[in-house]
């Protein structure tokens, strides 16, 4: 094959090093179930525990299939290496442990997944870790916040409910002149959005949702871009250029391009001492159903997309609802980012605000016919949710207003099924609720 880059379609199937079982001739990627593997004798154990050579150990820290599937997911994201784990949550927790430890900070945006914030707003924070907002609508703010104890920036490609694209490049730029990396969660437009080629240093994935796509594993991923320099600043990434005495003391941003070859420090960081240490590991078996999701992610994306654009054109024109939420929907520079950062498409995400508010959006919920009301994105077939009856009931109106959600606010993930059949179920939703509040009126 030609040196030139392959597309998304051939790397979700193509991707990495793996053609065939070595053994069996295999095609499908067998699941390797094993915890352990032999050494051929005691000096490649130890160069094995010495990172003098690179092979498998232990499967909480590596496995053959999850191997498959960490070099096609790093290839989609074209980035040098990969690592994964048991959630998207587990993701994002090690994409900032690899880099801050206590006393140090990190700056996030503040349009982000309700998760990511619980989990920056307590439990790093337990940790000493502590995480200043930057609001990304204006790159700058994330400059105004730094100090000399920042690690990382922190951004969503494409965050609900505001749906707004993060500006990656901007941020990116702002973080470089500090050798300050950006991390990007890209959950929410794989294929679609490649945040390396716009100067971030790290990809998160949640894989549980477009990757897997079909809504059957959880796990998470880590991308190690190649692209950023840990030892430029040696007092801006303590981590890469003081000693590690968990390791007989090595200089990670040193010993590791030295050894592979590669600027690969961050993954193989991650991978022997978070993994090592904190143990959640991708079971092999979720590897395997992956692997089964992403060979179709860049088709499924396609239609995922398509779809969504003309979800938007029906319920712009729809007199029960207020407000269509959509990359492309945003004015001037907001809805300039969604061009320069996304391709082929804008997403299966659809934010609506309902005339009738809190009712409304309830009555709509339980309307729909073949959407299923469920918690999550991402999955083949079409999701809604209210989130002010649902996920946001605990806020109050001060904190549900903060947080982007209205009361008549529905969060839409439009699947692949026929384009008439998704309308068709919107439309006869929406008319129910619509002849209600009539009735009301009359
Ligand atoms: N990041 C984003 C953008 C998400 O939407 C989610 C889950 O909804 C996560 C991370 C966490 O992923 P997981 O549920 O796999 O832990």
């Amino acid at each position: 094959m030609s040196k030139k880059r392959q597309n998304p379609e051939t790397i979700a199937l193509h991707g990495g090093e793996y053609r065939s079982d070595p053994t069996t001739k295999a095609v499908a990627v067998p699941i390797y179930r094993t915890t352990s593997y032999q050494f051929d004798n005691t000096e490649h154990a130890a160069n094995l525990f010495s990172l003098k050579e690179f092979g498998n150990i232990y499967t909480r820290i590596m496995n053959p299939t999850n191997d498959v599937l960490e070099k096609r997911v790093a290839a989609l994201e074209g980035g040098l290496a990969c690592l994964t784990v048991s959630s998207g949550q587990t993701a994002s927790t090690f994409s900032i442990l690899n880099v801050a430890q206590a006393g140090d900070n990190i700056v996030s945006s503040t349009d982000l997944y309700g998760g990511t914030v619980s989990l920056f707003t307590h439990t790093l924070s337990k940790l000493g870790i502590e995480v200043r907002y930057a609001d990304p609508s204006n790159p700058k703010n994330f400059e105004k916040v730094i100090d000399d104890k920042t690690r990382a920036f922190y951004g969503e490609t494409l965050p609900n409910p505001y749906l707004r694209v993060f500006p990656i490049k901007e941020v990116s730029d702002i973080g470089r002149k500090y050798n300050i990396p950006l991390i990007m969660d890209n959950t929410a437009a794989p294929v679609i959005c490649k945040p390396l080629e716009h100067g971030a240093a790290v990809v998160v994935h949640s894989l549980t949702k477009y990757i897997g796509g079909h809504g059957t594993v959880v796990g998470g991923s880590i991308v190690d871009g190649g692209n950023f320099d840990w030892t430029a600043d040696p007092k801006r990434q303590p981590l890469f250029n003081t000693p590690d005495d968990s390791y007989g003391g090595v200089i990670w941003g040193k010993a590791v391009p030295e050894l592979t070859g590669a600027n690969v420090s961050y993954a193989v960081r991650a991978r022997v001492t978070l993994l090592r240490d904190l143990g959640s590991a991708l079971a092999p078996d979720n590897a395997f159903g992956f692997i089964q999701g992403l060979e179709t992610v860049a088709l499924r994306m396609k239609q995922h997309c398509s779809n969504a654009k003309q979800v938007v054109q029906y319920l712009t024109k729809h007199k029960a609802i207020t407000k269509v939420i959509y990359p492309t929907e945003h004015k001037e520079e907001i809805a300039d980012r969604a061009k320069k950062y996304l391709n082929d498409g804008n997403g299966a995400l659809i934010g609506i605000e309902l005339k009738g508010g809190i009712e409304a959006g309830k009555k709509f919920i339980e309307a729909l016919k073949m959407f299923y009301h469920v918690a999550n994105i991402g999955d083949a077939r079409s999701l809604a949710i209210h989130p002010a009856s649902t996920t946001h009931s605990q806020l109050n109106a001060e904190q549900l207003a903060a947080s982007g959600v209205t009361q008549g606010y529905v969060r839409l993930c439009i699947g692949i099924e026929h384009i008439d059949d998704i309308i068709d179920d919107l439309d006869q939703a929406l008319n129910k609720i619509s002849k209600e509040s009539l009735k009301a009126v009359s």
